[in-house]
């Protein structure tokens, strides 16, 4: 028998209309064009209506995908509800990867449209020949300062968007429709797509607004740090509007002194992002003195908070810091560390050293560990396994890989993080599977690193391994075996180095060892490296000789 309720799907728009009907005037700031915007969710949905309608004219269909390319503003969230709202499919593409990258998303996923912001033009335009499904190019912007450019049927969005009325109503859509695309890394340098649908979005949007996990308020002024080009954005711009929060979009103005003015000019009570944003923000408050009067919550996640962020912000600016754990595969979120009846007395540093783990998994998020043998580990903060998830939020397919199965036979899904699990859930993640390093919240693949230094002819072995790093968590290490009779100086790696990958993927250090270690069936035993050169970059650099 079924129950007698009525059958109401899961819809992004459903959101959006939620937040027009009971917080139309919400204030909503944002930053785009050098200049403040002021708009509300009334006006929100009203252009993301019209969004949907200008798609729908120019032959956009259900499960088309509209990419793009763009900070967080109030634009790219009307074009993420406007596209979702005729069944197409938004795809954000972080503007951080590089040329070839960002080619093979864009291609993988068959993007129809381009929405940009002004700043990528010249990006977009070196690689463009190499984009032959992208139809239209349309930035970001207003007339004004729309940039010259050659790019197919290039247009400003506000010239776009005058063409069409709202008069419009969203598509009746299955909750199963998909929504969302986001591409994470693989370690070889082919990123993998994760479909989100709307029912995913919705339910995720849902379970993450629960008090232990991010908790908005209508009360609440909600800063997106987290760019939307990162992890789905957190999933905040369906989460914040859910909520009625206030909304303040800061496009490019993520450096410290900007956060600053940005938190106290509008009153921001709750932000959230990566570690290293939040250093620049601390280095900022050193510098000058100057006190946090709003800031309540920031969450931290996409790396582990350092202990310093941690206790700067919670004893010298009264700041609760909440780690949050999770990846793309997962909407994002997959867990937040806030306390629990059984912790919530803990102090000094015992309450740090619980701060410091990535926390609880919240409803419809169920975690298990194993072993390399895919045996169930116990929950004693002692077996040290792979983290496996499972939910109704969590990929069980990559798109356009239907083929590959990546889930285990209980469905469980491997994150590729290792981690232990204390009695009261509380998760701390120890390391990592997957062969990356992540630098200021952005993905750089070992293997591709060592793939390149390989072409060398000087290099007999090389393996690349995370370090860590006061100010981006974790840099690359190159550690090089020559071949016999070879030389080979740091400079001269590096130069080969910088001929195939962007600036920002160069080894940190360069160190020239007679031998690594292996394990019994050949390979290079990275925890090995890894483990010896840990603190190789915070140790002062005339005893690095001795690591
Ligand atoms: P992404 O592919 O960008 O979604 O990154 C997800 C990965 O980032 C996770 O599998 C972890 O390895 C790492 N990560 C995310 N959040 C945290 C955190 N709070 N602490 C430690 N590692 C994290």
């Amino acid at each position: 028998m079924l129950g007698l309720v009525q059958d109401w799907p899961l819809l992004c728009h459903k959101v959006l209309d939620h937040a027009a009907v009971q917080h139309a005037r919400r204030r909503i700031v944002s930053y785009a064009d050098g200049q403040m915007y002021q708009t509300n969710y009334g006006l929100l949905r009203s252009r993301a209506l019209r969004v949907a309608q200008r798609l729908a004219r120019q032959g956009m269909r259900a499960g088309d995908r509209a990419a793009t390319l763009a900070s967080s503003t109030a634009r790219h969230m009307e074009v993420w509800y406007g596209a979702t709202g005729i069944g197409a499919i938004y795809h954000p593409v972080n503007p951080r990867l590089f040329p070839d990258q960002l080619t093979f998303i864009i291609n993988h996923a068959e993007d129809r449209v381009m929405f940009a912001d002004p700043q990528y033009a010249r990006l977009l335009e070196k690689i463009c020949g190499q984009l032959p499904t992208i139809e239209q190019y349309i930035f970001l912007t207003n007339p004004e300062n729309m940039p010259g450019t050659s790019l197919r049927n290039a247009i400003d969005y506000e010239s776009w968007l005058a063409e069409a009325d709202g008069d419009f109503a969203w598509s009746s859509l299955d909750e199963n429709t998909a929504a969302g695309l986001s591409y994470t890394s693989g370690t070889t340098g082919r990123p993998k797509g994760v479909l989100y649908s709307h029912r995913s979005t919705v339910l995720l949007s849902l379970t993450i607004n629960a008090r232990d996990m991010y908790g908005f308020s209508a009360r609440d002024v909600v800063m997106m740090v987290v760019p939307m080009y990162h992890a789905n954005g957190w999933s905040w711009p369906f989460t914040g509007p859910m909520a009625g929060a206030s909304l303040v979009l800061p496009g490019t103005r993520l450096d410290g002194a900007s956060l600053y003015e940005l938190i106290e000019t509008h009153q921001v009570t709750i932000s959230g992002g990566v570690p290293t944003v939040w250093q620049g923000l601390l280095h900022h408050l050193d510098r000058t003195g100057l006190p946090l009067r709003y800031l309540k919550r920031l969450f931290i996640g996409g790396a582990p908070p350092s202990r310093a962020l941690l206790e700067a912000f919670q004893d010298r600016h009264a700041v609760e810091i909440i780690n949050a754990w999770g990846m793309t595969e997962m909407g994002p979120t997959g867990s937040t560390c806030s306390l629990t009846p059984e912790t919530q007395d803990l102090e000094g540093e015992d309450r740090i050293a619980l701060q410091q783990r990535q926390g609880r998994a919240p409803f419809l998020v169920e975690m298990k560990l194993v072993d390399d043998a895919g045996e169930q580990l116990p929950w004693d903060d002692v077996a040290t396994g792979n983290l496996r998830v499972r939910g109704p939020c969590i990929a069980r397919r990559y798109f356009g890989m239907e083929e590959m199965d990546v889930l285990d036979a209980e469905g469980f899904f491997d994150t590729g993080d290792v981690a232990r699990i204390d009695a009261n859930g509380f998760m701390r993640i120890t390391d990592r599977t997957k062969d990356l390093i992540k630098s200021g919240g952005e993905w750089i693949s070992s293997v591709d690193l060592e793939d390149a230094t390989l072409m060398h002819p000087a290099v007999s072995e090389a393996a690349a391994v995370a370090v860590a790093h006061p100010a981006w968590g974790e840099r690359p290490l190159l550690a090089i075996v020559l071949k016999q009779g070879q030389t080979l100086s740091q400079p001269e790696i590096l130069s080969h180095l910088s001929q195939r990958m962007p600036k920002w993927w160069l080894p940190d250090a360069v160190v020239f060892v007679d031998e690594l270690p292996h394990t019994a069936t050949g390979k290079i035993q990275k925890s090995a490296v890894r483990d010896r050169f840990r603190n190789f970059l915070l140790a002062p650099e005339s005893s690095r000789d001795h690591i």
